[in-house]
């Protein structure tokens, strides 16, 4: 019987792929056979660097950057085109770029410019991500869409107010856009992790901030990008489709 985790053949788009979770779920991807789409926004020789790791010890192109802003449409467009050009039809999207605010700052003190740069990213990015998607990915088997969102929605700390409702409206809309692909077998489902010790949540974070999320996980410690990546490649492959429409947050029980 054929192995059904196996991704051999899959095409995969994977947004923010040059550093942290982004990067090791474009790894794992790769080590379960897709060929793969690095995106990224400006950090260009780690995006390359992930390619040639998967490139390396194989005779054909396995990866290809792209640096596309997935905040804007004609970016996003780009990004699609360059993987139908490389590698044939996209089956897989995992939008995973984000952006926070590291500051955690009060949502009375919040200014309209952060608000504006937060959900243009995170929201508008995965809006126009999952557009791009749900018309150009494979229809009929194997179509997947994986928006990253965050346990924030969930845990609803203070000082999240901005990133936790961009990543909220995102888990709506990828819950409704599962319905409206009724018909097509692709399936879009939101992966919302807890804290994990990327860029992301370690920036400007005292170690009593770091320990205090160590604490409130049952598992006493914060999530690695390895703790997410396989669970993201499970969605992705045959052995995930009946899990569609839903938001899965893999946090180690923080919330
Ligand atoms: P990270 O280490 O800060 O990496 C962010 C990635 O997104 C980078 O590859 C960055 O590219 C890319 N990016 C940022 N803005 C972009 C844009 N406009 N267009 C294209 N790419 C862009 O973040 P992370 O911690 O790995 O987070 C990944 C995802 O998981 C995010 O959606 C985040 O909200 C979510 N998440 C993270 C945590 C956590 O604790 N880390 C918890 C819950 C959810 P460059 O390198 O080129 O800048």
């Amino acid at each position: 019987m054929a192995d059904q985790s196996s991704l051999k053949d899959r095409v995969a788009i994977v947004t923010g792929a040059s550093r942290g979770i982004g990067r090791e779920i474009a790894l794992h991807l790769g080590r379960k056979g897709a060929k793969v789409v690095i995106n990224y926004a400006g950090s260009a020789e780690k995006a390359e660097e992930v390619a040639s790791t998967i490139n390396k010890g194989t005779d054909t192109v396995r990866a290809v950057t792209c640096k596309a802003d997935i905040s804007k449409a004609i970016e996003v467009r780009k990004l699609f085109d360059v993987a139908e050009e490389t590698f044939g039809a996209v089956h897989i999207l995992v939008n995973n770029a984000g952006i926070a605010d590291t500051k955690l700052t009060p949502l009375a003190e919040t200014p309209e410019e952060l608000w504006e740069s937060i959900f243009s990213v995170n929201c508008k990015g995965a809006f126009l991500c999952s557009r791009e998607a749900a018309n150009r990915v494979v229809k009929g088997g194997g179509g997947r869409i994986i928006n990253l969102t965050s346990s924030i929605v969930a845990s609803l700390k203070p000082g999240n107010a901005t990133y936790g409702a961009s990543k909220a409206a995102v888990e709506t809309m990828t819950k409704i856009l599962a319905k409206e692909l009724r018909s097509t077998k692709i399936t879009a489902n939101c992966v919302a992790p807890g804290p994990v010790a990327t860029d992301m949540f370690l920036t400007g974070r005292s170690d009593d901030d770091i320990q205090r999320a160590v604490e409130a996980a049952p598992l006493q410690r914060l999530g690695e990008v390895t703790d997410v990546a396989p669970f993201v490649a499970f969605l992705a492959s045959d052995e995930g489709e009946w899990v569609n429409a839903q938001v899965v947050r893999v946090n180690g029980g923080y919330v």
